[in-house]
């Protein structure tokens, strides 16, 4: 069995085509400048409706992580243990993603840089040691 992998819809198509290109899309309100992933359809810091979509430098921090050790799900059974972090953008969103290294080198705080992998019909980020 595969891992599960995420979809693109609607909202999100601009995400995951860039994702395919090797970019790693935010939203950005035109109004205060501010920047959100995953998609919202009305800005949370100014409630203005004037999204668009702009690319991240990739560049962030490990701002968490756990190291599942469980199988939740038998598509992970080849990959135990495995981690699952919160990666804080330099432009400012957390987001999920997997860290493509050592579980043992991981330390809250590193620098680390997208990278993309195939998952599915869609390319998802991942991070590696910057
Ligand atoms: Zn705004």
């Amino acid at each position: 069995m595969s891992r599960p992998a995420p979809t693109s819809d609607d909202a999100s198509a601009p995400f995951f085509e860039g994702a395919a290109r090797g970019k790693l899309m935010l939203q950005r309100c035109r109004t205060c400048s501010a920047t959100f992933l995953p998609v919202q359809e009305v800005c949370t810091e100014c409630l203005e409706a004037d999204m668009e979509w702009v690319e991240s430098s990739g560049e962030g921090t490990l701002h968490t992580f756990g190291v599942m050790h469980y199988l939740y799900h038998p598509g992970f059974a080849q990959e135990l243990p495995y981690n699952v972090a919160v990666v804080e953008l330099a432009e400012g969103p957390r987001m999920n993603a997997r860290i493509d290294a050592d579980n043992d080198s991981l330390e809250v705080g590193m620098a680390l840089k997208v990278a993309f992998e195939e998952a599915g019909d869609v390319h998802v980020p991942v991070f590696q040691p910057a």
